[in-house]
């Protein structure tokens, strides 16, 4: 097999479209100790993708070596394959993306330029060249020689949306690093090399993001983490700005991003996702080195103490941090960016990535009758600990939905559903949490008649139920008996919450999860007990329902993660009548 062919097929699973080779060429520069990288692209880089450092560049000898396979001095230390100085699998990949198309690449240590032009793997052109330091390489014609997989390349739209992507995850991973990204001569991106990562985030998301990011840092044996959540008003509908690093290499892992989710759990809606960017450190031995080298997926030794770790951290800072939406401030909330190729390519885009989303939480729990949500940006003010200490003092319902209160600090708004399905949440939560479960025996028992295959699964589930206190019989065909049930279940309400629950042991057969199923359970049966809107409750049940509310963990946002509480602070009042004037 020749050479060239052999790079040919590499190149089949290391370029798989612009975006991959603007990794592998940037990757290059950041090796290359650069400070400052810049990267042009046209047509979203189907036309050109060119890539300029400032780094060590090389001399003739290594920048002709640098496009034989197997041929790069990076190589050369097996531990060194992945984490330790580099920052993947080199070597294959400048040969292989040289096979597939045509290279110009000008390169200087600062002693000796040269100039090489390279075509389908063939030598064109050597010659020394004229540039003072780095590297400035341009690919163009990609895939020329490859019709098949020209044909998989996307639209200039989508080329570039996964190249902007990548290149905000490679400049917050290196905030060190100056990265300039333009597409058509048009800066999209542009990063100041500050070193300072809360700079380099409102560098790529704005100022409506950075005001929002809530700092963490934390260790363990094995893992240092740090970095910036946002608060909870900040959602996405996509998982892509949840940015991990390990060792400052773009990672994609479940499990982090589970810890992730499920420290924001509650407070916010299924489905939203925060930004996040977290930085993990650790020792390199305990990063899996055995996988694709394109792939961002890695695999991690002690992946339960990071999760705990994450978890914990990220929980801890949310639950300090907590802020009663504020009705008055911005309203741009789930437009992170108003950058013009994001909003173009964020509704194409959105259908591809629903393939690659994999489903975290194996429980997904509908809400189904709350209004659509629409969270307000927050009072900064404001803390939790303080919170702690709210009063409210009921004025009146309105709409037979929102409770109005009031305080010395303003006029708040409360969902009354929202509100007491946190209430009966987090009494529901704390019940299940108890180790011993108070049970009610029933004088007559509950008849369940369920189907055939459920009534197989159920009694192969039956611990799920016999463990949290509900006693279930057989009786007949398909048929159940409950002979008691837990305290904390509704009075009145039994044979539905029952009902409730055994769908949910139904849903989850495959993988159970005791503490994603009692969160479940818990909030399905916290929104089905819970006053409906359009339901007028009296002063007295307002005034108990806002005691009980304030003295919840979280009396910020429902279950769901919707907003209970919505402030108008006196100063907003007196803005918007005008009686202050800024
Ligand atoms: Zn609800
Ligand atoms: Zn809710």
């Amino acid at each position: 097999m020749s050479e060239n062919l052999a790079n040919k097929i590499a190149a089949g699973e290391v370029v798989e479209r612009c975006s991959s080779i603007v990794k592998e060429l940037v990757e290059n520069s950041i090796d290359a100790n650069a400070t400052n990288i810049v990267i042009n692209l046209f047509k979203g880089g189907l036309d050109k993708i060119q890539v300029i450092d400032d780094g060590d560049g090389m001399d003739a000898n290594d920048a002709h070596m640098a496009f034989l396979r197997h041929a790069t001095s990076k190589l050369i230390h097996d531990d060194d394959l992945f984490f330790i100085n580099t920052m993947g699998f080199r070597g294959e990949a400048l040969p292989s993306i040289a096979s597939v198309s045509e290279i110009e690449m000008q390169t200087s240590n600062g002693m000796d330029s040269s100039y090489i032009h390279i075509k389908g793997g063939e030598f064109l052109e050597e010659r020394s060249g004229d540039l003072r330091q780095g590297t400035n390489i341009s690919v163009t014609n990609l895939f020329y020689n490859t019709p098949a997989r020209l044909k998989y390349l996307k639209a200039e739209n989508t080329e570039l949306y996964n190249v902007v992507n990548l290149v905000e995850k490679l400049a917050l991973a290196h905030p060190n690093i100056k990265f300039t990204l333009t597409n058509n001569d048009k800066i999209l991106i542009k990063t100041s090399g500050s070193d300072n990562l809360l700079k380099t985030i409102h560098e790529i998301y704005g100022l409506n993001v950075s005001n929002k990011m809530l700092e963490f840092k934390a260790s363990d044996n094995d893992f240092d983490i740090y970095g910036y959540i946002c608060k909870p008003e900040i959602l996405k509908s996509n998982r892509n700005d949840l940015n991990t690093f390990v060792n400052d290499r773009v990672v994609k892992n479940v499990e982090i991003n589970r810890a992730i989710n499920d420290a924001y759990y509650t407070y916010k809606p299924e489905g939203k996702y925060p930004v996040v960017v977290l930085k993990i450190n650790t020792d390199p031995t305990l990063v899996d080195v055995n996988i694709h080298p394109t792939k961002q997926d890695i695999k991690l030794s002690k992946i339960n103490d990071l999760y705990e770790l994450i978890y914990k951290t990220i929980k801890d800072v949310l639950y300090n941090n907590l802020l009663i939406p504020n009705a008055m401030r911005d309203k741009s909330v789930n437009i992170i960016k108003d950058d013009v190729i994001k909003d173009i390519v964020a509704n194409m885009v959105k259908s591809e990535e629903k393939v690659n989303v994999q489903t975290e939480l194996d429980f997904v729990v509908e809400e189904n009758d709350d209004a659509k949500l629409e969270l307000k940006t927050s009072d900064d003010a404001l803390i939790n600990k303080e919170m702690k200490s709210l009063v409210l003092y009921p004025v009146g319902l309105a709409l037979g939905t929102y409770i109005i209160a009031e305080n010395d600090e303003g006029i708040y708004l409360i969902d009354q559903h929202a509100a007491q399905e946190r209430v009966n949440y987090e009494r529901y939560m704390k019940a299940l949490r108890e180790r011993n479960v108070a049970i009610t025996t029933l004088l007559i028992p509950i008849k369940i008649e369920l189907s055939t295959s459920e009534f197989t699964l159920l009694k192969e589930n039956m611990e799920v139920l016999s463990s949290r206190g509900f006693q279930l019989e057989e009786f007949g065909v398909n048929t159940f008996l409950v002979k008691a049930h837990p305290t904390w279940v509704l009075e009145g309400h039994e044979e539905e919450s029952i009902r409730k629950i055994i769908d949910l042991v139904l849903t989850c057969k495959d993988k159970f999860d005791p503490v994603k199923f009692n969160e479940s359970m818990a909030i399905t049966l916290a929104c089905k007990m819970s006053i409906k809107a359009n339901y007028r409750i009296s002063p007295s049940e307002q005034e108990e329902l806002l005691k009980e509310l304030v003295v919840c963990d979280n009396p910020y946002n429902c279950p769901h993660g919707r907003p209970t509480i919505i402030k108008f602070s006196i100063y907003d009042l007196e803005r918007m009548f005008k009686r202050v004037m800024n």
